[in-house]
């Protein structure tokens, strides 16, 4: 073997959710002289990168801008390559799992008994609150207001943010780091106590015990990484793949085959959603302010779906609305008077729903939405239209119609103009930022690829610690949820280095 190669206790693949929370978990162990790696393709971003220009951003955090298609070409899929993965990205907003969520997981060892502590852990470290009234936009409030009057259950979200100056752009990276992801707490804490960071550090492949990597440069002007770009192997006696729902798979599947584990890349959920618009008569405060303090949980158990506020910037709410032309022009041109709610469905795990490895390299996602998930798409949809006209809206886009907009003199024929006939997949524009499973836990090999520990299945030296542990769907916003599963994987390698 002609690469340099470097000997560590354990080396984790990946520094989102999953990674961020690992590396920092186990960063005491260098106090006692162990050595632990945090591998990362992504590069570092600092203050001074984010011009918050929507293209540009998209580009320089996204995989494809963003927008990942599936096989299918009917659902695209955003995630982000970083040091702080995704969580650089993401909203901030911090929930727990239910205890009826993680019933029907069904993983023995996996409940609010076992996960409490450790997400308290989290809601503390990320500095998890509610924002007080005056933090919160007329689009956050009109929805609140609305759901109300419909007699919704409607709950304000935790989020994490320090410091916010409400600038709207949370998806875009956080031009003044407020949001308290991994990059901003984990990652820092880790590097204090001796975990060595290298980011541009793409792994390739994992052979027993080596990891093998190939180190690139920066395409502008980020912190390199300590090593000259070319080939390296970390030897390691633990391994944590912490990839991501869909490099972890694939990582498994480049390295070990896939004829080990038949759940390997299956069973893959992901929340698809819709981005919805109601027009008011005046502009309304939506693209200033934390962009996500409700939701509204009212048909979660017998629908399938919950809604979100949100505000999406101009090009991603452009590709998400149905129709091209003037109506368009018309609705963009009105873009301050826009109130917005994203629909997230709540998708069953299902086998023939998978990631596998495509002849680049790449993940490639096999996704069948399934007649319930338009179901619940369908009502969703019917359900915000509802909404929109009770926080007084002028017009409704939706999609699923045969028409660009609803009045409010239509009202009362919702139901009979947005209906499942008109409801086409590849018509409508339907994204996903949860993305989890294809690694899930248990305790069956024939259906799933880790114990609860997050061992997989018959390599005593490989974990993950990633959102691709999910049996199911978290049917809420996951990453809390993630950061608590990889405490716990944490805790199980801790154990086995310390000879406890
Ligand atoms: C726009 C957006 C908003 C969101 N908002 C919220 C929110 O408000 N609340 C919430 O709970 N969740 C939110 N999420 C979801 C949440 O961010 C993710 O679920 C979470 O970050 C996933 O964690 P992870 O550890 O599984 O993967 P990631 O955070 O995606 O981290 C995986 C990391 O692995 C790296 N990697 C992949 N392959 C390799 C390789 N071969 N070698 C080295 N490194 C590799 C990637 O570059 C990446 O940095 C949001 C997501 C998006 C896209």
């Amino acid at each position: 073997m002609s690469e340099k190669v470097f000997d560590y206790d354990v080396v984790i693949i990946g520094s989102g959710a999953g990674g961020g929370t690992i590396a920092k978990e186990l960063s005491p162990l260098c106090q006692k002289g162990l050595k632990v790696a945090l591998l990362e393709w992504g590069g570092s971003f600092e203050k001074k990168h984010n011009t918050r220009n929507e293209i540009e951003m998209a580009t320089r955090y996204y995989f494809e801008h963003g927008g990942l298609q599936t096989k299918q070409n009917d659902l695209t899929l955003a995630f982000a390559k970083a040091v702080g993965g995704t969580t650089t990205v993401y909203t901030g907003t911090s929930l727990k799992a239910s205890a009826s969520v993680l019933n029907r997981w069904a993983v023995p060892g996996i409940d609010l008994d076992d996960l409490n502590p450790r997400y308290e852990k989290y809601i503390q470290e990320n500095g998890v609150h509610l924002n007080s009234p005056e933090e919160i936009n007329e689009n956050n409030q009109l929805f609140y207001k609305a759901c109300k009057k419909l007699g919704y259950k409607v709950e304000q979200f935790p989020v994490n943010t320090r410091g916010c100056q409400g600038l709207g752009t949370c998806n875009l990276g956080c031009a003044v780091h407020a949001k308290q992801g991994t990059a901003a707490v984990q990652i820092p804490a880790a590097k204090k106590n001796g975990v060595d960071v290298f980011p541009f550090c793409k792994v390739e492949k994992i052979k027993d015990h080596d990891v093998l990597v190939t180190v690139s440069a920066p395409c502008f002007d980020q912190e390199p990484s300590s090593l000259a770009p070319g080939v390296y192997c970390f030897r390691a006696s633990k391994i944590v793949l912490a990839a991501g729902a869909l490099f972890s798979p694939i990582l498994l599947e480049k390295s070990f085959g896939n004829r080990k584990w038949p759940a390997l890349g299956r069973y893959f959920t992901c929340h698809p959603a819709l981005i919805l618009t109601g027009e008011h008569q005046r502009p309304i405060t939506n693209f200033v302010g934390h962009p996500k303090s409700y939701y509204c949980d009212e048909f979660t158990e017998s629908h399938r779906f919950v809604l979100e506020t949100c505000m999406y910037f101009p090009f991603t709410l452009a590709k998400n609305i149905c129709g091209f032309g003037e109506e368009l022009d018309d609705l963009m041109k009105h873009y301050a008077h826009l109130q917005m709610i994203l629909v997230l469905a709540i998708d069953e795990a299902r086998a023939e729903n998978r990631v596998r490895l495509g002849r680049n390299g790449m993940p490639k996602v096999f996704y069948h939405f399934s007649e319930s998930t338009i179901q619940s798409f369908v009502k969703a949809i019917q359900e915000s239209a509802r909404i929109f006209f009770a926080a007084g809206v002028r017009r409704v886009h939706a999609p699923a119609m045969d028409q660009f907009f609803i009045f409010p003199f239509e009202q009362k024929k919702i139901d009979s103009l947005i209906t499942r006939e008109h409801f086409k997949l590849g018509k409508i524009s339907i994204t996903a930022a949860h993305l989890m499973g294809g690694c899930r836990m248990g305790e069956d090999p024939r259906v799933s690829v880790t114990n609860s520990w997050g061992r997989v299945h018959g390599l005593n030296h490989v974990f993950v610690a990633d959102a691709s542990l999910f049996p199911k769907a978290v049917e809420i916003n996951p990453y809390l949820t993630i950061m608590a599963l990889a405490d716990r994987v944490a805790e199980g390698i801790k154990k086995e280095l310390e000879g406890k």
